[in-house]
């Protein structure tokens, strides 16, 4: 009889409770990956994504063989298909108790939940684990046994509740077995401009980033954090949205690199942002409908957004007139990343500037991006859209000029991604069509900004009532 692991949106051997669990087991152990590229590709996943995925199988393949435990890589389109091959390998391989660590999309919930039924037919127990966050889901609840639906209460709880029990890492579980052939490699078809890989591969990589960053740049973290000309955010996204690192093992790091005194300010502020990406998973698990397309604010549903059009295809490839605007879409589309500070820049242009639908920028991000996670995008797109749990109210619209002025205040960023500008003043760049002849073939601006706010502003207004 033997133990399976399912890797999933886990793709790591250090704090990986189910992994851990089956290797307590004193059983054999064996692992699977069991890629559906059809099924990714109806969720909007990107190339980059699948790359970073496909890169970090074979390097969780290593590692598991290191440990005893075979990894086998089975593909298929759908997840009703994989459930099948699942099914399988535990017939073949005498399976007695399958371990998962849990997923919160709606279509990974009602797989998990087919597995169960179906494992339960084979009598094979199933044991899950809460993984994906550092409190677990579930488990940070109002003084009513309510779900928070507001960022600094969920944060005040969160942090009081991580005092009360912490929750350090686990360590990589003690070899099963002597080593095993690594797995053999899960080569994904790619399309020709897939961006080359942002980040180095692998478990050990990504520690190193983690720790790089918490000593060079944690102290200075919340100086930095909204100039996206500089390193100064950790660029762990892609490891966290993909589980090659856990938000826990973040969290210890942050909470030991705190012991010194001047990195104080900076690392709380990071840790703040891990809390964020909490807060959007505990969101998608209480109120699975955001995971459906659907407004957190209901009412908001009602909205009657423009049609996509020139405006949608200008904004995707950067060609708004809007330079900051259009740097923070080429690097997405270039790099297959953009900072914090830019995805809420471009998505309330996109939502309030040219009021076109925020289901359609989620969506999008999605199918470039090489960290893209459902909770944290959903919930960045439906707060910037004033849509969502903790949303930016109605009224408060960034305006892409100031930002820019205030974030790159010498166009540093512009320069690298809209090289047509790069000759313009420091004030100039900001807003080129006040420079008379604009440069090169560089547009002039799709929308005004003065009126199109006030516009959004009205529409917001009249469904209220
Ligand atoms: C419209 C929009 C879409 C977004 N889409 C995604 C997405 O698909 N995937 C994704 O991981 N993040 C998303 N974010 C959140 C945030 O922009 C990225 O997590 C961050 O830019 C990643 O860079 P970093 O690793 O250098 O972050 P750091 O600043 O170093 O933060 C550390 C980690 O905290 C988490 N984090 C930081 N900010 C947020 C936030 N606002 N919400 C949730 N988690 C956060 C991330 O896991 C990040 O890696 C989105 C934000 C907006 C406004």
């Amino acid at each position: 009889m033997a133990h399976l692991v399912w890797f999933r949106n886990d793709l790591r051997v250090a704090d990986n409770p189910a992994l851990t669990a089956a290797c307590q087991s004193g059983q054999r152990v064996i692992a699977c990956f069991l890629p559906t590229p059809a099924q990714w590709q109806a969720h909007d996943w990107s190339a980059a994504r699948l790359q970073f995925v496909a890169e970090h199988v074979a390097a969780l393949g290593d590692e598991l063989a290191a440990l005893g435990v075979p990894l086998e890589i089975a593909e298929s389109d759908t997840f009703a298909d994989s459930l099948a091959l699942l099914l399988k390998l535990c017939e073949f391989h005498q399976v007695s108790h399958l371990h998962f660590n849990e997923e919160y999309g709606i279509n990974e919930r009602r797989r998990d939940q087919h597995c169960k039924q179906l494992a339960d037919q084979q009598g094979i127990k199933v044991s899950k684990y809460r993984d994906q966050t550092i409190a677990p889901v579930g488990s940070v609840l109002t003084q009513q046994h309510q779900p928070y639906t507001v960022f600094t209460p969920f944060s005040r709880r969160w942090r009081a509740l991580l005092e009360e029990q912490p929750t350090p890492p686990w360590p990589v579980p003690k070899a099963v077995d002597k080593p095993c052939q690594p797995a053999e490699r899960w080569i994904p078809e790619l399309p020709a401009n897939t961006p080359p890989s942002l980040v180095a591969t692998g478990e050990a990589a990504a520690h190193l980033q983690l720790n790089r960053f918490l000593e060079e740049h944690g102290a200075d973290y919340k100086k930095q954090r909204d100039i996206p000309a500089l390193p100064g955010t950790s660029c762990l996204s892609p490891y966290l949205a993909n589980g090659v690192l856990s938000g826990r093992q973040c969290l210890y790091a942050a909470q030991q690199a705190l012991g010194q005194q001047s990195a104080a300010e900076g690392i709380q502020c990071w840790i703040n942002e891990l809390c964020w990406r909490d807060f959007y998973i505990h969101i998608l698990y209480h109120f699975p409908r955001v995971s459906m397309h659907r407004a957190f604010k209901e009412e908001t549903d009602g909205l009657q957004w423009n049609p996509a059009g020139s405006h949608f295809e200008a904004w995707k490839h950067g060609h708004t007139g809007i330079p900051l605007v259009d740097a923070a879409m080429r690097q997405l589309n270039q790099t297959g990343w953009m900072h914090n500070r830019l995805r809420m820049v471009t998505a309330m242009f996109l939502t309030k500037n040219l009021f076109i639908d925020w289901r359609l920028g989620e969506a999008y991000f999605m199918s470039r991006l090489v960290d893209g996670f459902l909770a944290s995008n959903n919930g960045g797109w439906q707060w910037s859209a004033s849509t969502g749990t903790d949303a930016a109210p109605y009224f408060r619209v960034f305006n892409p000029v100031s930002q820019s002025e205030k974030f790159d205040p010498e166009g540093t960023f512009i320069r690298q991604y809209v090289p047509e500008l790069a000759k313009l003043d420091n004030k100039r760049i900001h807003q080129p069509w006040t420079a008379g002849v604009i440069p090169g073939s560089y547009p002039r601006p799709i929308v005004d900004l003065k009126t199109s706010r006030e516009e959004a502003i009205e529409k917001f207004k009249l469904l209220k009532g």
